[in-house]
């Protein structure tokens, strides 16, 4: 039966996932092919991505406690993938001032966090010192909290308002506290597509100038792609390459995330006839062919919760993934887009859902050091998240008439079971 199964996979597939597996670097046009396996072919990338993941980064599974901090809405660039941004006479417009920023930074290392993630829309009412002022605010009062901000395309806005060079900004933003940079603004990295995405934003050349400069100060960052739109496979196996060949010349980022197009509530997803994100079945094939494709180079696999949903990301943990990504606390910017996958998911929702897979939890740093180690579920710590009312709806006689529940737990006057089901 087992040979029945291994002769449906196709020769030339297996070819190259033997060949992944035995270290050979995939070209593009091997990572194009794979991109479009289907069927016994998709089952057997997705199992020779998670033996290249066991391989490279052992059966632990990693996150990060981190709060997303986005300092203002309001940007003019007019991305159309984009359902965050806001004119500034909006009623929605937010801008927080350094003062909330830092109130934000103090919520979040209450529950744990080692990293604050921040960035915004491109306001041209705020100048490099605004920047550099968030900066600096953070660091005189959280000296040892890391700071994850600005992606490329804000470094590019900020080059624009100081004239100064890449290298001296990087250094100028270094020495006020900056961390890490996010790889964000990426989208796609082919012209063509970024053309249509967002013509106002800046293209290829010019994020991985930025990206270049940022490395060469030891500012190391993130690599992302948004796919699911209108991009093809040729794109994306393009934007690998891209990603491969910088960190070959860099070896500055420290991980690879994925981020599926979220298209319910912005003109790119309603009227740019886009594709409506990507299947689940591209979620998985694009995370197996990163593994593949960029080992040795990249280890790093993170899936993004947000952009999946917690149950198809604990799949990609046997498709290639090796991290779940920060916890987040707040997250605006696909919610605003229509992602329904919540804002926040706490470290022991964390644990638990890397445990259901048969794996274990490491806390780590955004620069992957390790924080902590859940080996055994008893010595876990307690939540530190906010204690907020548990919503009860079912029988009223288990309510006490304002949604709350009215027995305590294990009082003996508990229902018999729960079977979490309508009509029964
Ligand atoms: S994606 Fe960023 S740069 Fe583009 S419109 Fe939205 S906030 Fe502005």
């Amino acid at each position: 039966m087992l040979e029945r199964l291994l002769a449906d996979v196709s020769k030339d597939v297996a070819v190259l996932l033997d060949g992944a597996l035995s270290g050979r670097e995939l070209s593009k046009e091997d990572a194009l092919s794979l991109l479009h396996v289907e069927g016994p072919d998709f089952h057997a990338l997705l199992r020779a991505a998670d033996v290249a993941r066991k391989d490279d980064c052992g059966d632990d599974v990693s996150f990060v406690i981190t709060r997303n901090i986005n300092f203002t809405n309001v940007c003019y660039v007019g991305c159309s993938f984009c359902g965050f941004a806001r004119h500034r006479d909006e009623a929605e417009a937010f801008d927080r001032s350094f003062e909330e920023i830092n109130a934000n930074a103090r919520n979040a290392i209450s529950r744990g966090a080692t990293e604050v993630c921040i960035q915004g829309g491109i306001d041209p009412r705020k100048d490099h010192h605004h920047y550099h002022g968030i900066l600096t605010h953070l660091k005189a009062e959280f000296p040892e909290l890391h700071i994850h901000a600005f992606s490329p395309e804000e470094m590019d806005y900020i080059s624009r308002q100081s004239g100064m060079p890449l290298e001296e900004q990087m250094r100028w933003l270094i020495d006020a506290g900056l961390d890490t940079m996010p790889g964000t603004a990426a989208e796609i990295l082919d012209d063509s597509v970024r053309r249509v995405l967002s013509p106002n934003k800046l293209m290829t050349g010019r994020w991985k100038e930025i990206v270049r400069a940022a490395h060469a100060e030891g500012l190391r960052s993130t690599a992302t792609i948004m796919y699911g739109h209108i991009e093809e496979p040729a794109h994306v196996a393009t934007h690998l390459g891209v990603l491969r060949e910088l960190q070959q010349q860099t070896g500055g980022f420290t991980e690879f995330v994925p981020l599926g197009f979220i298209h319910e509530k912005n003109v790119l997803g309603q009227w740019a006839h886009s594709r409506p994100g990507p299947s689940g079945a591209d979620d998985l094939r694009l995370i197996a062919v990163a593994r593949l494709f960029l080992r040795p180079w990249i280890t790093n696999i993170q899936m993004s919760w947000v952009k999946m949903g917690p149950k198809l990301s604990q799949i990609a943990l046997e498709a290639g993934a090796n991290d779940f990504g920060g916890t987040l606390m707040e997250e605006s910017i696909s919610r605003e887009s229509g992602s329904d996958h919540g804002e926040n998911l706490p470290p022991e929702e964390m644990r638990r859902l890397i445990r259901e897979m048969g794996r274990t939890p490491v806390q780590r740093t955004t620069l992957y050091r390790t924080v902590e180690r859940y080996d055994d579920p008893e010595k876990d710590p307690p939540s530190l998240e906010p204690e907020r009312d548990q919503e009860i709806s079912g029988p009223a006689r288990w309510r006490d008439g304002t949604g709350q529940a009215r027995l305590e737990r294990n009082s003996g006057d508990a229902p018999e079971r729960n079977t979490n089901a309508t009509g029964c």
